[in-house]
Parts: C-alpha cells; sequence; structure tokens
C-alpha cells in the first residue's frame, strides 16, 4: 500500500499513475480534493524552465482521455510584453521553450489584434507559443480523483495526517485522524504543510508560505486562444468567456497546524485590476465580478523539490514552489516511478533534489525579505 498525504494535484496526479498501474493506493486529504492551490489557480500549463517541460506538453493533450473526464484543457499560450523591460525577459523565456524543441513566433501588432481584440497601441511585443496551454484547476482536480478510484484507488477526504511512523529505518504507517493506515511506502504531496510532516524525520524542507491571488470579470466573447499573458499577469479565458487572472505580488505567512489562511487583500486585488487593463486596455469598462486567495509555498530558488529520501528510505517528498498545477501530469508520473523504481526515466530530476538545500543558513527567509507581514 502506497499512501499519498494531500489530494491536491501532485498527489493525486501521483495516485492517479500508480493506481492506473495496478498498485494500491490511498490519498489521504484533510480537507477536500482540489480546495487548496490546485483549485484555486490560473490553470496555465507551460513551465518552459522545468525539466519536466516535455513531458508536460506530451501529457495534457491526453489528459482528458487518460482521466475519463474534462479538464477544460486548450492548447498554446499568447505572450505579451508591454514595455522594453518585459519583452526582454519574455524573449529570454521563449527561447527557452524553442531550444527545446517547440515552435515560439513572434507576433506583430496587427496579428496580436487579431487572436486578442482586447490589446491597445501600447504593446512592445508578442509571442504565439505552439506549445503550453491551460485547463480548468477545479474539473482538473476533480478529473484526477475520480480517475483514482475508477483504478482502484482510495480517496479519504476530511482525513488528516498527523505523522509518518517510522521503524527500522522505514516509513510503515501513517497517523491519521482515520486511525493508523499501513504503507510500503509514503508520498508527502501535502503543498505548504509538507515541512511540518518531514520535521519529525529530522528534514528541514524550506519553504515558504505565501498567499496569491486571482480575479474573475464578467464574461466577454470567447476569443480562439484564450491563455493571453503579460505584464506580470498570468490567466485564462474560462469557457463561459471570463477571464480569470492573477500574479503577485506575493504576501509571506506563516501557517500553523491544519488551517490555510485565504482570506483576499484588497490592495492585492486592486493591483490585479489596475494590470490587467493596462494589459487589455480596451477592456477598462469590464467589471471584476470575483476574487479569491489561495496559499502556495516557495523555494528558496523557486524550483520544486521531487526528492526521494536517504533515511527513511520510502518517503518520497514533493513541493511544487508555486508551479506545480501545469506540471501535475508530469510530475506525477515522475513520483509514481520514485515511487516504484527509485528514479525518474524521462526527466533528469537530479537538480530537484532536497539535499541542494543543504547549507542554506536557518534565518534564508529573513534574509531573501520572505519573512511573513504582520497581522
Ligand atoms: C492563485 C494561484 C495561482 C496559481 N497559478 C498557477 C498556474 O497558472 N500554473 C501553475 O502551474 N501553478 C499555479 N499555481 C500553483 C499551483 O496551484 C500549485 O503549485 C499546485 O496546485 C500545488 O499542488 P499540490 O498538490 O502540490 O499542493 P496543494 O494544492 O497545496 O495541495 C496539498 C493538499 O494537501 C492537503 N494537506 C496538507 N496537509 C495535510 C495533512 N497533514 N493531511 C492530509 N492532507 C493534507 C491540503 O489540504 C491540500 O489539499 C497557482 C497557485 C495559486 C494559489
Amino acid at each position: 500500500m502506497i499512501v499519498v498525504v494531500g489530494g491536491g494535484v501532485t498527489g493525486l496526479s501521483t495516485a492517479f499513475w500508480l493506481a492506473r498501474g495496478g498498485h494500491a493506493v490511498t490519498v489521504v486529504e484533510k480537507g477536500i480534493v482540489g480546495w487548496e492551490a490546485s483549485g484555486r489557480n490560473g490553470g496555465g500549463c507551460s513551465h518552459a524552465y522545468s525539466p519536466l517541460f516535455r513531458e508536460e506538453q506530451r501529457l495534457w493533450p491526453m489528459m482528458d482521455e487518460l482521466l475519463g473526464h474534462p479538464t477544460e484543457w486548450r492548447p498554446n499560450r499568447i505572450r505579451i510584453a508591454l514595455d522594453a523591460g518585459q519583452l526582454e525577459r519574455l524573449a529570454a523565456g521563449s527561447r527557452i521553450a524553442a531550444d527545446q524543441g517547440f515552435r515560439i513566433e513572434r507576433l506583430d501588432h496587427a496579428q496580436l489584434r487579431e487572436f486578442v481584440p482586447w490589446v491597445g497601441d501600447d504593446v512592445a511585443g508578442a509571442f504565439f507559443w505552439h506549445c503550453g496551454g491551460h485547463a480548468n484547476p477545479q474539473r482538473t482536480s476533480q478529473a484526477y480523483a475520480w480517475a483514482v478510484e475508477r483504478h482502484g484507488g482510495r480517496v479519504m477526504q476530511h482525513t488528516a495526517a498527523r505523522a509518518i511512523c517510522v521503524r527500522g529505518g522505514r516509513a510503515v504507517a501513517v497517523e491519521t485522524s482515520a486511525g493508523e493506515i499501513g504503507c510500503d511506502a509514503v508520498v508527502v504531496a501535502a503543498g505548504p504543510h509538507g515541512a511540518a510532516l518531514m520535521a519529525p524525520l529530522g528534514h528541514r524542507v524550506p519553504i515558504a508560505p505565501a498567499r496569491v491571488e486571482m480575479i474573475v470579470t464578467e464574461p466577454l466573447p470567447a476569443i480562439a486562444h484564450g491563455g493571453v499573458d503579460g505584464n506580470g499577469l498570468y490567466g485564462r479565458q474560462t469557457l463561459r468567456g471570463n477571464l480569470a487572472y492573477g500574479g503577485g505580488p506575493h504576501e509571506w505567512l506563516d501557517i500553523d497546524g491544519e488551517a490555510t489562511p485565504r482570506a483576499v487583500n484588497t490592495p492585492v486585488v486592486a493591483s490585479l485590476a489596475r494590470r490587467l487593463t493596462e494589459l487589455f486596455s480596451r477592456l477598462g469598462h469590464v467589471r471584476v465580478i470575483r476574487s479569491w486567495g489561495g496559499v502556495v509555498e516557495n523555494t528558496p530558488d523557486g524550483r520544486p523539490i521531487l526528492d526521494r529520501l536517504a533515511d527513511p528510505s520510502n518517503v518520497i517528498f514533493a513541493s511544487m514552489s508555486s508551479v506545480g498545477f501545469g506540471l501535475s501530469p508530469a510530475t506525477g508520473r515522475a513520483l509514481a516511478q520514485i515511487v516504484l523504481q527509485g528514479h525518474c526515466d524521462f526527466a533528469d530530476l537530479s537538480q530537484l533534489r532536497l539535499s541542494r538545500f543543504g547549507n542554506l543558513p536557518l534565518d534564508w527567509r529573513a534574509r531573501m525579505g520572505w519573512e511573513a507581514l504582520p497581522a
């Protein structure tokens, strides 16, 4: 039995790949599946910086069929720069995708306007990525959970993992609010709560929780490629036509116990709305109808941690550092392989080991200016 702690997209995708392969798996989720960052995010699936990018791009077009439920995945990404600095960063990111064999096209203003009629004249440049994409986070989270169950796995909601019980250098059980569950291996994919589960095992996981927020506008007529980024914002047009956008700044938090603070901070929402009307200057009249917050965890170098511990050797740890939704099909497949065979055979994940933070000073959050804001 493999126990997965955390019913976000990382844990659920891992459980899906394991269950699909015929392995006994139980997911324990302290709340309901996808209720934390996994169901609250921007839905972007375009992580060119990740060693899992190729697999992310290979898998997304198949996910609806693999999971047996719609994720609302849509291909391609349009990326817009409003000034020279943004254009430089955009070009650098586009080169990273192009260097991996993906087609990236520079758009002139007329072409951009054809794709995105909402932009004004203040555009410094734009790219069309013939890769990347976006999906509906809530539908995707639920689709993973149903697929786990269809393949014979178990998803226990409202069940919190309290501790990992170790005997003879191996995890033998997970102590939960519903009793002890015996295990052959444990995958910890508990988002910002993962560090607390790892500390009693003697592992310090440097992650700083932060709240990030999204706004949603009233619906607009659908455009052909609704995944459009720029001006520090990421987001998508939903199938109904609403624009759902997020994009910092991070509000650093401390997390105690099992609760996750999510209340929305009005200045951040106002900043999102302002930047959205700068990006789409023809949409100044469109109303924001909803907003919400979600909590992500961030590592010091901004990259995920995906690792099988040396001790206890059957504990696998995952923390996605703010980029976990889009990568989830690939992350789950990689983690399933790490559980079963000790390594991932389709991507080099050595740069994502926990040990890279071995020499990190204890006060790293203070040094980076990532300490929680006063309440
Ligand atoms: C507003 C916002 C926008 C974002 N935009 C994007 C985007 O466009 N693209 C992208 O790729 N990523 C995006 N992200 C990041 C992405 O959502 C996360 O990286 C991803 O969802 C992480 O998934 P996870 O399963 O690792 O963690 P989580 O979604 O945090 O799930 C962890 C789960 O573990 C559960 N849990 C915690 N402790 C315990 C315990 N002790 N016992 C049992 N269960 C426990 C929690 O309840 C939770 O459901 C965004 C995030 C937010 C908040």
